[in-house]
């Protein structure tokens, strides 16, 4: 999960019931251009990037280890099988980049293959399992490896048979704490996550993290999911046909977020608001976070989205919400102590600026003061409202300060408090709402079609 945005006073409310889920594709950058592409027909091998210069995650050296042996070749012209045309003794290589090409040499340094400028090189297991280092993970890589030199650094994509990369994405994406059926459902949204090609220009369909989906190679597998994913195999999420673009999230507190509101861009009919009250008490994320006027500007100075913001931040406001009426903040303004407006647009941008857990919550601001209370005492209790001169209750909406009914004096508004709800972007499916459902006796078919209205369920050979 993600670290804490902030040091002052963070309370959750409710037990938290963590799905490994919620990791889930979190950070969706480039949405828009994704979510319209067009989509060439599913493929029954997976291509998957662990090292990428194109993704900023470029390596300089990859360290293999095979007891069996490689056996050495290339990627056939579609990216999905490998050609085999010579084969090296068991034990440890490394790949490195080299004259535009790559290079394989023995533990000791000696070169033992190369390829041509601008050429790949693929390698897999002649027997046993493959063991790949590099960016400082290990995996165990089934299906071949593919290395490729771009801009002097090393881009490295295992390809992988399909449903074998649904097994793996399981073991590190949602594990075993999820009821069958949700797990069922997930395992169907794995295998349309890679349909919807986000990462195609780049030559793979796929990263290995968060960006996409979580991947580290056969990885505690167990029996047991892998018999979920056997079960509904080949089965994908379309509409109209096509593979749907899957997004899914650990909580949403009530309505999941409208891929508009998230990330602007034309309406898409699936990711629209779907609303399903989530249980307080199994709620993955219920979350507040206060501060004092102070505490506010040192927290948003912090936040690069607020380069130059100076000191008496007068007022941060919601301007406007999801219009599908899910709740999370498309607008944001925050008045700075010289009258500076900053706004910030679209839900996903509010919530990355903010680093908040999701961009579902809600402003208030809160006084100190003396009130009196049953057995006339008089106790200091937080304040959040006013009667203003005319004689209405109002809220408090910025560090203002407040007029004192009755009297001539002011009074500080002296903390503000963001209370949220859910985790990750809030759009499409929610692990914390499927579980709800399934609760209630529904499918894992009926928990696909109602967080992706419209779609269905269709089955690959
Ligand atoms: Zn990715």
């Amino acid at each position: 999960m993600r670290s804490n945005p902030c040091k002052p006073t963070r309370s959750k409310r409710g037990p938290v019931r963590l799905l490994a889920a919620c990791l889930l594709a979190l950070a969706v950058t480039a949405m828009l251009p994704y979510l319209v592409s067009a989509r060439p027909a599913p493929a029954n091998v997976i291509r998957v990037a662990l090292a990428s210069p194109s993704l900023g995650t470029g390596v300089s050296r990859a360290e293999l280890v095979c007891d069996g042996g490689f056996s050495v070749g290339s990627t056939s012209a579609d990216g999905r099988g490998f050609v085999g045309r010579s084969s090296l003794a068991g034990g440890e290589v490394r790949v490195v980049p080299a004259d535009g090409g790559v290079s394989v040499q023995s533990a000791d340094g000696e070169v033992l293959v190369t390829s041509g400028a601008d050429e790949a090189l693929s390698l897999r297991s002649a027997g046993g399992s493959l063991t790949l280092r590099c960016g400082g993970k290990e995996y165990v890589c089934p299906g071949f490896l593919e290395f490729r030199a771009v801009g002097g650094a090393l881009q490295v994509v295992n390809a992988v048979e399909r449903e074998t990369y649904v097994k793996c994405v399981m073991s590190t994406e949602i594990g075993g704490a999820a009821s069958r059926e949700t797990r069922r459902a997930f395992s169907v949204l794995i295998r349309t996550v890679p349909m919807g090609q986000k990462h195609a220009s780049y030559g793979f369909d796929v990263c290995g993290t968060t960006c996409c989906q979580v991947y580290r190679g056969i990885f505690r597998q167990n029996e047991e999911n892998d018999a979920i994913v056997d079960s509904t195999a080949g089965e994908y999420v379309t509409y109209e046909g096509a593979p749907i673009h899957c997004l899914y999230h650990g909580g949403n507190g009530g309505a999941s977020c409208s891929s508009v509101a998230a990330w602007g861009g034309p309406e898409i009919p699936y990711l629209k608001s779907v609303s399903l009250p989530e249980d307080a008490d199994n709620a993955s994320e219920v979350w507040r976070y206060e501060f004092t006027q102070s505490e506010l500007f040192d927290f948003l100075s912090s936040r690069s989205r607020f380069n130059g913001i100076r000191d008496g931040v007068e007022s941060v406001r919601i301007e406007e919400t999801d219009p599908d009426g899910s709740g999370y903040v498309t607008l944001l303004s925050v008045t700075d102590g010289d009258n500076n407006v900053f706004e910030i647009a679209t839900s996903e941008k509010v919530r990355t600026a903010l680093r908040f857990q999701s961009a579902n919550f809600t402003v208030s601001y809160s006084m100190d003061a003396a009130v009196a209370v049953a057995g006339g005492e008089v106790e200091q209790v937080a304040v959040t409202r006013y009667v203003g001169a005319d004689g209405e209750t109002h809220e408090f909406e910025s560090f203002a300060d407040c007029p004192v009914a009755g009297t001539d004096a002011v009074a500080d508004v002296d903390r503000i408090a963001f209370d949220g709800v859910g985790s990750g972007h809030g759009v499409g499916f929610s692990a914390v709402g499927a579980e709800q459902l399934v609760d209630q006796g529904y499918s894992y078919k009926y928990l696909l079609q109602f967080y992706f209205p419209g779609t269905q369920i269709s089955k690959l050979a």
